[in-house]
């Protein structure tokens, strides 16, 4: 049976990989040798165990994680992260600076502000967040418990390309949008998180690597902080505290083999950075077309753009829907359009977009 895909554009959860999904649809009903379905085996299975062990240990392959950090997988999405962090790595007296540079950057300065004391190291909230802040605008703290960023502004359509220096301080990044979408040295990190539904796989899981010396900033709450909500205890017990979502680790670790069966992140960040290219090609060559963000800010991940009105833009995304081309409309805060183009986003999709974005200029230009 032939199914019809559509190019799926959305931000999260986002397309996967179809040998993934075909992967998954055959062990849905019964898992190679073991005669239950994925989804209904126990985590405390050797089946499952075996699950969890090799979806680490690809996870560390994909990223070359360091043997000094752990990784966990945790629920709650990215979302939950903007408060364990600061519940697990600021102490009382102590100062965490983050970096405002766009709305999910807001959103966890937010939450970490109920926790203790935040310093706001820069915005550019003033500037609709279209561009990231730059290296001189960064107001540190010495001696600050750690430094907060967003690797990727999803919403904005923004991403670094090179991570700002803060020092001393452990940096602390919400990777949700560009995780694993290039190479990168997780040793420049003290904890990475980032919710599993644009590049890893489907929602449920947050992917977290921390370094271990910071683990002892945990362990050290054990009797006040939720169990719940503790990095140490979810290391300790290797992310089988509780429940797991069994089936979306699963899916990661399928995913995590399709990248490393694509050449691993040199051989994604190539693919990326040429679909990202051609899009913006696009944004440059019309006016009809005008990028949101700042030029040197643009994220690889999402693109984000807007016509001449407002009613340009819904007939755009009517339009586009009809043709195949799913999942455009920018985020409801912001407006426009976005194209999310993460890993699994194939580059034909990205030239039906681009021929789309003609043929509608054309007719209404
Ligand atoms: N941070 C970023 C950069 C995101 O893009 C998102 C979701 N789109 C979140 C945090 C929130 O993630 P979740 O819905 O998994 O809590």
């Amino acid at each position: 049976m032939t199914v019809h895909r559509v190019y799926n554009f959305s931000s999260g959860p986002a397309m996967l990989p179809l040998p993934v999904l075909e992967e998954a649809q055959r062990d849905l009903i019964a898992l190679p040798g073991v005669g239950m379905s994925v989804l209904e085996i126990s985590h405390r299975s050797t089946v499952f165990e075996s699950i969890l062990a090799q979806t680490e240990a690809d996870v560390r392959a994909v990223g070359r994680v360091p043997p000094n950090y752990r990784v966990l997988f945790l629920q709650g999405g990215a979302s939950m992260q903007f408060s364990m962090v600061p519940m697990n790595l600021l102490g009382a007296g102590a100062t965490a600076d983050y970096i405002d540079c766009g709305s999910w950057a807001e959103k966890a300065i937010k939450e970490a502000k109920k926790v203790g004391t935040v310093n706001v190291a820069a915005s550019t909230k003033s500037e609709n967040y279209t561009r990231l802040p730059r290296q001189a605008e960064l107001k540190l703290t010495e001696g600050a418990a750690y430094v907060h960023m967003t690797s990727n502004n999803t919403i904005e359509g923004t991403g670094y390309t090179t991570l700002p220096e803060v020092g001393a301080a452990p940096l602390v990044a919400d990777t949700s949008s560009d995780m694993f979408s290039r190479p990168i040295d997780v040793s420049r990190f003290g904890l990475v998180y980032a919710g599993a539904q644009k590049n890893l796989g489907p929602s449920g899981i947050t992917l977290v690597l921390v370094r271990e010396d910071l683990l002892e900033r945990s362990a050290a709450k054990k009797s006040t902080l939720p169990t719940m909500m503790n990095y140490a205890v979810m290391a300790e017990n290797k992310s089988l505290y509780n429940t797991p979502p069994t089936f979306t680790i699963y899916v990661v670790g399928l995913v995590m083999k399709w990248i490393l069966a694509q050449g691993g992140l040199d051989a994604v960040a190539a693919a990326n950075e040429r679909k990202a290219a051609k899009l913006y090609a696009e944004l440059d060559r019309s006016v009809f077309y005008r990028g949101t963000a700042e030029k040197a800010s643009r994220s690889l991940m999402n693109v984000t753009f807007r016509l001449p009105s407002e009613e340009l833009e819904k007939a755009f995304i009517k339009a586009a829907t009809a043709a195949g081309l799913d999942g455009l409309k920018g985020h409801r805060s912001v407006g426009g359009m976005r194209a999310s183009i993460y890993n699994a986003f194939p580059e034909a999709g990205v030239d039906a977009l681009v021929s789309f974005m003609r043929q509608f200029e054309a007719k209404q230009g």
